[in-house]
């Protein structure tokens, strides 16, 4: 999972979906447990900045 800083505007909705409580929003950056995630890419679609991309055998890509 990469997380783009400039690109979120801190809405909170990638957390609301996330399966694995693995996103938390701390001082306006989200952070990313990537220990627990499972590369679901829920929070890629819900995001309406496109934040969070997915990595994928090195590139990063928004699922959708
Ligand atoms: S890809 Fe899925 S498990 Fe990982 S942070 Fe996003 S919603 Fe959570
Ligand atoms: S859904 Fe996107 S814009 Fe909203 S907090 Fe998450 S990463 Fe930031």
């Amino acid at each position: 999972m990469k997380f783009n800083i400039e690109k979120c505007g801190c809405c909170g909705a990638c957390i609301s979906v996330c399966p694995n409580n693995s996103l938390e929003l701390t001082e306006s950056i989200i952070f990313v447990n990537e220990d627990n995630c499972n590369d679901c890419g829920r929070c890629t679609i819900i995001c309406p900045l496109g934040a969070l991309l997915l990595e994928v055998e090195g590139n990063s890509q928004k699922i959708l």
